[in-house]
């Protein structure tokens, strides 16, 4: 673990395996913290924020600055063991980096633009003045879906704001963590200001996270059940919460679309790492009139796919992260099958050519969903595209919203009004308007409803990490 500028054991000396998904193979061992590490690192926390929230903007951006240099130097490095260690394929691994490293340069760019600002007062004796401060310890809890951008995209705003942070990663994936911040420290930033907590249990690092009155701010990304019991922990003490959760997205082809174009952009969109992304689509409504054609090339762009290990040449499918992942798309693909819709390719788990180590299921694609089915309510997070068929604007738009989630969605149309009414209607956080990639460490990323709170990324995300406060002088 990474504590007051150390690396160090977990004082229970305890340790846990990390393995290959696509495998088993075991890749590492690393400490297995508990609560009283939790409360060093809060600790070493607290103190170095003292020095770090008085430094200046420029300094900051300095420190984050260097850290981004070195993530590229350090890009095929990262991207390899990311690929071991959570079984992306190798060019998704590298993008992966390059999307983490940039939440570093735009933050190391942000640090400098908090501006406050002045405000009329109704009162001629009277000047008001608004100035932003860091929250302070900030406890981030991170996923194993995008092992490296998931943990810049807390860390940068944090620190440029003038925070100090404590991070968990995911136990699946805590050796890209530990890369991450040893980028951290060989880019100087001083000791306690960033600080890595490793565990195998997250539960009492989650609950120091939330009880301790030195953690002033939790910033959450992974499931919707984890996120409400952490933000209704952090009620009790009123600590502010940033959340992104889980999502269902919507992905609609309007009659006017071209369909190979949409098959085209929904299949890329819904395999990216393997279906294990929070913004894959859930739920493809495609028009009636269009069904046909799109299937037929989404079809065509599934065959073409191909499982393996990341590291091999032309491998995009990569494996699941686990047994309990492969179960719950086994059961909604079997539930759905049941329930009347049809299997056009897919439906199986892979183990020929040695696969059988990891987690891998076939690329599926699914005809004739219904809303009875599970799947149209549950996040899958694996490698099954649903479709649905849909007659009228009206009725399509009725469907997408109706989901507790509100993250991610998609619509593919030629029709400029259409596209603009829709863009409006839909009760998502991001709207991916004939385009499949609405994200940027430039752009506001983060879900209405239950799938979250605030935004990650953009000028909000630094926003996250500061309080607002009022100067009220007087000039008498
Ligand atoms: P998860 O909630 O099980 O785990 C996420 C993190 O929370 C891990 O670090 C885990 O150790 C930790 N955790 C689990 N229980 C905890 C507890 N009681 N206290 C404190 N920490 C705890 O989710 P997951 O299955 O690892 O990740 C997938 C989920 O993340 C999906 O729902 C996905 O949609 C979501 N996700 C969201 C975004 C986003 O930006 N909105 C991005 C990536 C993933």
């Amino acid at each position: 673990m990474y504590i007051n500028g150390e690396w160090i054991a977990a004082q229970s000396g305890k340790m846990f395996d990390v393995f290959n998904p696509s495998d088993g193979d075991r890749i590492g061992q690393v400490p297995d913290g508990g609560r009283e590490d939790a409360v060093m690192a809060i600790q070493a926390a607290g103190e170095a924020f003292k020095a770090w929230s008085v430094t200046t903007a420029y300094q900051r951006s300095g420190y984050l600055y260097k850290a981004y240099q070195l993530m590229m130097e350090r890009k095929e490095e990262l991207a390899r063991l990311m690929t071991r260690e959570q079984g992306k394929p190798l060019k998704a691994a590298r993008n992966e980096v390059q999307y983490g490293a940039d939440f570093l340069l735009w933050f190391a760019e942000e640090a400098k633009r908090v501006y406050g600002e002045t405000i009329p007062s109704p009162r001629p004796d009277q000047r008001f003045i608004v100035r932003h401060e860091p929250v302070g310890v900030v406890g981030a809890v991170t996923p194993w879906n995008y092992p490296v951008s998931m943990i810049t995209r807390k860390v940068a705003p944090a620190i440029a704001a003038g925070c100090t942070i404590v991070l968990k990663p995911a136990e699946a994936t805590p050796l890209c963590a530990m890369a991450i911040f040893k980028i951290f420290h060989d880019a100087g930033i001083p000791a306690g200001v960033v600080n890595l907590v490793t565990a195998l249990d997250p539960a009492p690092i989650g609950d120091e996270f939330i009880t301790n009155p030195g953690v002033h701010k939790m910033t959450f990304t992974g499931s919707t059940a984890v996120g409400k019991l952490l933000a209704r922990g952090a009620a009790e003490q009123m600590k502010r919460v940033s959340l992104e959760l889980g999502g269902h997205a919507p992905f609609i082809v309007f009659e006017d679309a071209n369909p190979r174009h949409a098959a085209t952009g929904a299949m890329l969109v819904k395999f990216l790492n393997t279906g294990q992304a929070c913004i894959s689509p859930n739920r493809i409504f495609v028009h009636r009139n269009l069904v046909e054609a799109f299937i037929q090339e989404a079809e065509s762009r599934i065959s073409r796919m191909q499982a393996g290990n990341g590291m091999d040449d032309g491998v995009s499918i990569g494996p699941l992260v686990g047994p309990e992942a492969l179960e719950k798309v086994q059961r909604q693909v079997e539930n759905a099958l049941e329930m009347g819709a049809t299997l056009v390719c897919g439906g199986n788990r892979l183990t020929e050519g040695g696969l059988d180590k990891g987690y891998f299921y076939a690329p599926t694609l699914l005809a004739d969903v219904t809303p009875a089915m599970q799947i149209y309510r549950e996040e899958t997070f694996g490698p099954v595209a649903p479709v649905i068929p849909f007659d009228s604007e009206e009725e399509v738009m009725e469907m997408a919203n109706d989901t507790h989630y509100g993250l991610a969605s998609y619509i593919y149309t030629r029709d400029i009004a259409r596209a603009m009414r829709v863009f409006e209607g839909l009760r998502f956080g991001i709207v991916g308007i004939n385009d499949i990639n609405p994200a940027a460490a430039a752009a506001p990323f983060g879900g209405m409803k239950e799938s979250g709170l605030g935004r990650e990324g953009g000028r909000e995300g630094i926003a996250e990490y500061l309080e607002t406060k009022l100067g009220g002088f007087s000039i008498r």
